[in-house]
């Protein structure tokens, strides 16, 4: 049997966490197997405070792969609206409806609302804004080496953020983001099944180049 090798995935969000064992899944004769930081005995606090989604990204994998030894893969990533200027963005886990820095600070350290409250808080923040309301996804994503080098991935995906809930998969966002990609007949991301939005996702974009970079170090 080929021994793989051990990447540790430095994510708590169940939602990540199955698409990125998809991506890896579909790989024929995969050389990698992925663990959590749960079954890694794992558990750090990295706070995301870096400007980018590359920045964020970078630090939580090099903080996982220093503690746990192993080649660590970390996404940060986030919903930008165009008509709230591009928020919120990096703070799309802890978006609360308001810009306000008191609101912010608050929702970083006092309480998370639930992926459900948020979109309705978003809702409530655009319902003045002219539709339609132009969205982005946004996704980097880090593998961090033991020997100290972090390579960095990108991937986005464009569509709109929808008045109505639609769909039942994914997380976050996902009911309230309908996809520009034509393939993809005007659905919301959480319309998608797990195969379909892992052939379009800005995460799926993402993962698959740091796939291609891990086998590329493999095999060097
Ligand atoms: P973070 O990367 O842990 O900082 O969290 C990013 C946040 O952006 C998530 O908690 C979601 O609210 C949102 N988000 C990122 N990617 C997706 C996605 O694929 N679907 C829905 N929401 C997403």
């Amino acid at each position: 049997m080929v021994k793989k090798l051990t990447i540790l995935v430095a994510t708590s969000n169940p939602g990540k966490m199955l698409e990125v064992k998809d991506l890896f899944d579909e790989v024929t004769h995969c050389k990698f197997r992925l663990i959590t930081p749960d079954e890694a005995g794992i558990a750090l606090d990295v706070k995301e405070d870096g400007q980018t989604y590359r920045e964020n990204a970078a630090k939580k994998a090099q903080a996982y792969g220093r503690a746990s030894g192993l080649i660590a893969l970390a996404d940060d990533s986030g919903l930008e609206v165009d008509a709230l200027d591009g928020r919120p963005g990096l703070y799309s886990a802890r978006y609360t409806g308001s810009n306000s820095a008191d609101a912010l600070s608050a929702s970083m350290t006092i309480h998370k609302l639930s992926d459900a409250a948020r979109r309705i808080a978003l809702l409530e923040e655009l319902k003045t804004c002219p539709r339609p309301w132009k969205a982005r996804f946004c996704c980097a994503v880090a593998a961090a080496f033991p020997d100290g080098s972090t390579h960095i991935t990108e991937g986005i995906c464009t569509g709109e953020i929808v008045p109505d809930e639609r769909g039942t998969s994914g997380f976050g966002y996902d009911p309230i983001f309908q996809l520009d990609d034509p393939a993809c007949g005007g659905l919301t991301m959480a319309e998608l099944s797990l195969e379909q939005k892992n052939r379009i996702s800005h995460r799926a974009i993402a993962v698959r180049q740091a796939i291609e970079l891990l086998e590329k170090r493999m095999d060097n």
